[in-house]
């Protein structure tokens, strides 16, 4: 059952474990990159590409390996201006591994001819799996499959196995395996004018009593990393223990290079072990060490790859969601794929192992380098993944923020403004670390970034915050870090805000929103709108979360924040001022204006555009490139006002119009889905995945529709080359969370679990596990019944709720619903309230 996808990208799902093996049969250089991102293997705190071992970077091959909150800054000169980035670190490469036959040309070279070639990642194991088979300069064929890992289990430790059988030769094979330290960050072209070396080399050497270690040290940040590698031999009688060369001819470059005898026919076996440490892991000595007595401990392959298999299959356990999809329906089978890709790489980026890290969750996850592994508004379509199954690690990932508000209150004093301002793009300590200057691939030239005055990143700072309290009911954490977060950040807002007499109302200049299109009003010098609504409305939101913080935390905790804080009881009538007089702007009898005036920005010819460029995803490269500017028309480039709804929903939202005093009424919703949609390109891939969640609630099939569209976003790159530079967490995780949220309807909240399930015609069932305060339920669902299950051993019952009914889920037993078509445009399914308790034998 092997599929063409479009664009050229061959996924084929092998009939015998259908939805869960990823596999591309034969090397195509045009798609390497995008392969290299999607086989990536990582446990939370490292990831490696999936380059070949033989491969370096090419130009077509590119292998990189990221650790988390592993940042370096470097100063360039571009444009005649010195800048300074701060990247994500490529570290050194600890995949090298090649071969030769006799004194041929070893593999990686061109010399070696490629006769085929086929490579599987298989998602339940975490395993890459590599054949193919090469033929010398001297006819002689040579087999290898190499077994790849990344260890979910023991977080320092990846692996290799690689067999080599030579079909029709014996002989001497030499073999060489080595740690390059002499990587730089060359991943992204648009960048490659920018300085790139950001290690530099502490020591290199054999490590004793086998094996080679690198320590190398960021040049800024003074990261130390180390490796350690040690290569064993294994040919049909055992361990061969050939006699050994140490590889250092260049300086941070060191290897070994062994000599074997071969038999035609006979396969040697390599196994490379490989440790990983770095000055920023919890609990270690000196990295180097650490490094080099983890590869005297760490037992063989196959012992790593069963530990590593047995996490795996927990994490599987919790966090897979079935659709049904298997051998009788291949679309479906590969939905389910993809699925899972999706759930499998925003495990490898943050994973239990995270937890206790100073980190956030990268954009593009620790897959490559585009966007320099900077932490952005994202981390509000990926905290929720999280939420239902592990909340731990988004307490984990809140506290990265956490610790960098004195940071964000830095950035705010210096902007003018009270409170805590946290950065559009966050990395190692919480300046911030967006680019000033933005390369425009398509034209060459070098525009003014104001992408930075996306504030509306301190209003998802406060959302997760508050939707995990939500979820988990966990006060302490509220007490000790939230409180503080969500009163700066509310404050910040206050502040932004301005008094309008000719509007009475208040008002916020200079912003911009989620639609990066719009960076300024067509003829002005500076960055930035006026009354960019979600800004708005979430800067009410959040001063309302701000209020409720006060009351959450109990009086002493309140008379404690707000002297510390310097919280005066004027600045909360102020605060409450603030959320019942907001401007919202709104044009053509209700629909919710992006920003004011934009209504009035010139209509965009659609058809001309497609027409003239066929692709037109990303418009603001296209018209800048022709010395136009998105900014003069209705155009965007992903939802913003439809956030709204996203984050909201219908009733929140009422709420708050009413509060502003604002009519409301139900068109509301459908007229600005519409409007945008019809002025949205989709130049991010978070904006398939927000509007197939607003568009569920209208018409569920059409919902899904667009999810499938989001969903193949990264498997076909759909941007055309950006999956290559690291995947999009954002839409890998929104997509999951669409499934448990819009078609599962979970609701976690402070009183238990909700469930208003509304599947699409497209999916026929769905079986998921849930998490809600320690405890554990099973849902089955098709578009009839749902049965939901709690595990055996649970402290205490789970509350469900039903359709709004509440139920009591003890241990081990199941509720089982009947549910009825939904009626109206919704389409789906609800539950009509039927129900029977089934206590499992
Ligand atoms: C999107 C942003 C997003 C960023 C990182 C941009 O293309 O417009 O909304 O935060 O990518 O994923």
């Amino acid at each position: 059952m092997t599929k063409e996808i479009p664009n050229g990208a061959p996924a084929s799902v092998p009939p015998d474990s259908a939805p869960w093996i990823l596999a591309y049969d034969g090397f195509d250089p045009a798609q390497e990159g995008l392969r290299e991102a999607l086989c990536a293997l990582g446990n939370g705190i490292f990831v490696t590409r999936g380059a070949g071992e033989e491969a370096s970077a090419d130009g077509i091959r590119y292998p990189g390996t990221y650790m988390a909150g592993g940042y370096n800054r470097l100063t360039s000169e571009v444009a005649g201006r010195t800048v300074v980035n701060e990247d994500l670190v490529n570290l050194p490469n600890w995949l090298p591994l090649t071969f030769s036959t006799e004194d041929g040309p070893w593999l990686g070279t061109a010399a070696v001819e490629l006769l085929s070639w086929r490579q599987e990642l298989h998602l339940r194991d975490g395993l890459l799996v590599r054949r193919f088979r090469v033929r010398d300069d001297r006819d002689r064929l040579t087999a290898v499959e190499s077994r790849r890992i990344v260890s979910m289990s023991s977080p320092h430790l990846a692996a290799i196995e690689y067999r080599i059988t030579p079909e029709n030769w014996s002989g001497a094979l030499r073999i060489r395996s080595e740690l390059d330290g002499s990587v730089t960050n060359a991943g992204v072209a648009r960048y490659r004018q920018l300085a790139s070396r950001h290690l530099e080399l502490l020591e290199a050497g054999p490590a004793a009593p086998e094996g080679v270690h690198l320590l190398v040290q960021t040049t800024e940040s003074r990261v130390q990393v180390a490796e350690a590698a040690r290569t064993r031999l294994f040919g049909r009688a055992g361990r061969i223990e050939p006699e050994r060369r140490i590889l250092h001819e260049q300086p941070d470059r060191i290897g070994e290079e062994v000599r074997v005898p071969v038999n035609q026919g006979e396969a040697v076996r390599v196994e490379k072990v490989v440790a990983l440490y770095s000055s920023q892991d919890r609990g270690i000595g000196e990295p180097g060490m650490e490094a080099r007595l983890a590869i005297i401990s760490a037992p063989g392959f196959e012992e790593i790859l069963s530990k590593h298999r047995l996490a795996w299959q927990e994490l599987w356990r919790q966090y897979d969601i079935e659709m049904g999809g298997d051998d009788a329906n291949a679309e479906l089978a590969r939905e389910q794929l993809i699925l899972r890709v999706h759930i499998f790489h925003v495990l490898q980026t943050v994973s239990p192992h995270t937890v206790g890290l100073d980190v956030g969750a990268p954009a593009r996850g620790l897959h490559g380098e585009a966007y320099r592994g900077h932490i952005f508004w994202d981390e509000l379509f990926i905290f929720p993944f999280y939420n239902f199954r592990m909340p731990f690690i988004t307490r984990s990932l809140l506290r990265y923020r956490y610790h960098r508000l004195d940071a964000a209150r830095e950035l705010a004093r210096g902007a003018g403004h009270a409170g805590a301002m946290f950065p559009w793009q966050s990395g190692s300590d919480g300046r911030e670390t967006t680019q000033q200057l933005h390369l425009n691939p398509r034209s060459g030239s070098w525009d003014p970034d104001w992408s930075r005055l996306q504030r509306h990143v301190n209003a998802a700072i406060v959302y997760n915050l508050w939707r995990y309290y939500r979820a988990t009911g966990d006060r302490a954490f509220l007490l000790d870090y939230g409180a503080e977060v969500v009163l700066d950040v509310g404050r910040f807002w206050s502040s932004l805000a301005t008094w309008s007499e000719a509007r009475g109302r208040y008002e916020i200049i200079g912003v911009m929103g989620p639609d990066e299109y719009h960076e300024k009003y067509p003829d002005a010098a500076a960055g930035g709108l006026r009354n960019n609504a979600y800004s708005n409305v979430m800067a009410v939101w959040c001063l309302l979360r701000a209020l409720d913080v006060l009351d959450e935390v109990g009086p002493s905790r309140r008379t404690e924040l707000m002297a510390g804080l310097g919280i005066a009881e004027q600045e909360l009538e102020r605060w409450d001022a603030i959320t019942r007089r907001m401007f919202v702007p709104f044009h053509d009898q209700a629909v919710i204006s992006q920003f004011e005036g934009y209504e009035k920005l010139e209509p965009f010819d659609w058809e001309g555009y497609r027409s003239r460029y066929g692709d037109i995803e990303r418009l603001d490269r296209i018209l800048k490139a022709e010395g136009d500017t998105p900014d003069r028309y209705q155009v965007s480039k992903q939802a913003d006002a439809n956030m709204l709804f996203y984050l909201l929903g219908r009733g929140e939202l009422r709420e708050l119009f009413e509060r502003l005093g604002y009519p409301w009424d139900d068109g509301l919703v459908e007229r600005t889905i519409e409007y945008y949609m019809e002025r949205t390109s989709h130049g991010s891939t978070l904006s398939k995945m927000v509007f197939a969640s607003v568009i569920h609630e209208l018409d569920c099939d059409e919902g899904c529709r667009l999810f499938l569209e989001a969903l193949r976003s990264d498997i076909e790159d759909v941007q055309g080359g950006t999956t290559a530079e690291g995947i999009h967490l954002g839409a890998m995780a929104g997509t999951v969370a669409i499934v448990l949220h819009r078609y599962g309807g979970v609701e976690l909240g402070p009183d238990g679990v909700s469930l208003s399930p509304e599947m699409p015609a497209r999916i026929p069932c769905l079986r998921f596990r849930v998490h809600w305060c320690g405890r554990w339920l099973d849902v089955d669902l098709t578009a009839e019944r749902m049965q939901v299950s709690a595990d055996r051993d649970l402290p205490e019952p789970i509350p469900i709720a039903v359709d709004g009914v509440w139920h009591s889920l003890e241990s081990g037993e199941a509720l089982e619903f009947e549910l009825a078509p939904r009626a109206g445009p919704a389409g789906g399914a609800t539950p009509a309230g039927s129900q029977a308790r089934v206590q499992f034998p």
